[in-house]
């Protein structure tokens, strides 16, 4: 099958990594009977640079008639004393909504072989029901591989907001339609599917009517889904949960607010920015992701990470979140579960080498058997590795 990618690898370390992902695209192509291709296209700084504006509308328009857009990271302080809506972040703002994408995925997960970065304990990651993934060869029991679905386009962030008083009171409005909700709610149903099959919407619902509507409706969709097994968390609880006993999560689904503040709190426990992938998405999903490319829904898929303009060009940069967020559009926009698996495991294949970027070397002193590599050898580990999967 052939599918478009648009590329959209920005500035800073963006190329870098951008890259990286593409050659291990490349080799999933050849290994599985794909053809990606690629239109290469400018967004953020480089953007502003050639033609004034941080999202030509060619790049929209070029995006639109891809199948789903991969991206490396935009800005850099050279773009920084330009007004807000020149400024390079104002591409990622304009490409969410171009595209249509209204609900942010973002796994977190411990790999075992960065143990040493996540700042829980033995016991605390022993505790929930998750066992380790079938790709991961260490011994470790325990642990945690979670999903947090956010709400991306509505909520608090685009209510009503203002001041009165003369300026002494202040208010912003949280509000949400049954359709804003459960269309995201859908997506993250259809994430369970492929994933433990247990969802958990978080919400504030002994307090806000909002999330009682979230709850109404969470209940009403659930019946859609009896083998998916739904649950309801308060967001207090939820924030605690999730350094108490993370493993007993899959998927969280929850507002744009909420998720915000929980996405990066589990990115926390996972240690590393270099290794975090993120995809938003805008297909109303129905049941399931579809095995094939879903035209008209075209996932944006990006590491969570900024430009490292501190590092950009250097080839120190980890391509580990790029080729991930790579393995995330196999998953949901070509629904090529199987293939993105592969990629996951090969990416574990090159840590069980001890290969690391610098930002993920174990700093403490015992790190006997690591070897810190760049970019592009990083790069290369995770191509082998995919080479010599069975
Ligand atoms: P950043 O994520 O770019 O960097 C934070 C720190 O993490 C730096 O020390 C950097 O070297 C390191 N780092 C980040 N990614 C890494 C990787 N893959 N490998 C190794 N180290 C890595 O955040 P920042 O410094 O706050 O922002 C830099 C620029 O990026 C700013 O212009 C900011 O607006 C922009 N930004 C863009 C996005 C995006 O494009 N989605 C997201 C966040 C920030």
């Amino acid at each position: 099958m052939n599918y478009s990618i648009a590329l959209v690898p920005g500035d800073g370390i963006g190329p870098d990594v951008v890259a990286q992902a593409t050659e291990v695209l490349d080799i999933v192509g050849d290994k599985f009977g794909h053809v990606f291709n690629y239109v290469e296209l400018e967004a953020g700084g480089c953007a502003i640079d050639h033609t004034g504006t941080p999202l030509p509308p060619e790049t929209l328009e070029a995006a639109k008639q891809c199948d789903a857009l991969l991206l490396g990271a935009v800005g850099g302080p050279q773009w920084e004393t330009l007004p807000g809506n020149l400024r390079p972040e104002r591409a990622l703002l304009d490409l969410r909504a171009g595209l249509g994408v209204y609900a942010n995925l973002r796994p977190a997960m411990l790999l075992p072989q960065l143990r040493f970065a996540c700042p829980l304990k033995d016991d605390v990651l022993a505790m929930g029901d998750y066992r380790g993934s079938p790709s991961d060869n260490s011994q470790v029991t325990g642990g945690f591989d979670l999903l947090i679905v956010r709400e991306l386009t509505g909520g608090i962030y685009f209510g009503k907001r203002g001041r009165s008083d003369g300026g002494n009171s202040a208010f912003d409005t949280e509000s949400y339609s049954q359709e804003e909700i459960e269309r995201v709610l859908r997506i993250a149903y259809a994430a369970a599917e492929v994933r433990r099959k247990k969802l958990c919407m978080v919400d504030k619902a002994n307090i806000l009517e909002s999330s009682r509507l979230w709850r109404e409706l969470t209940e009403a969709l659930s019946r859609e889904y009896p083998h998916i097994e739904t649950s309801f968390m308060y967001v207090d609880n939820c924030a605690m949960q999730l350094v108490r006993s993370p493993g007993r999560f899959d998927v969280i689904v929850t507002s744009n607010l909420f998720g915000d503040i929980l996405s990066d709190e589990a990115a926390a426990l996972t240690g590393s920015i270099g290794m975090l992938a993120s995809a938003s998405l805008g297909v109303p999903a129905s049941k399931g992701f579809s095995s094939s490319a879903q035209k008209g829904g075209r996932g944006i898929y990006e590491p969570i990470h900024g430009s490292a303009p501190d590092i950009a060009g250097r080839d120190i940069a980890n391509p580990l979140a790029t080729i991930l967020s790579a393995a995330l559009m196999l998953r949901y926009s070509f629904g090529l579960e199987k293939e993105a698996l592969a990629v996951e495991a090969a990416v574990n294949a090159a840590l069980d080498r001890g290969l690391r970027t610098a930002d993920i070397a174990d700093r403490r002193g015992n790190a006997g058997t690591e070897k810190i590599v760049g970019t592009r050898e990083m790069g290369k580990a995770v191509v082998s590795a995919l080479l010599s999967e069975e």
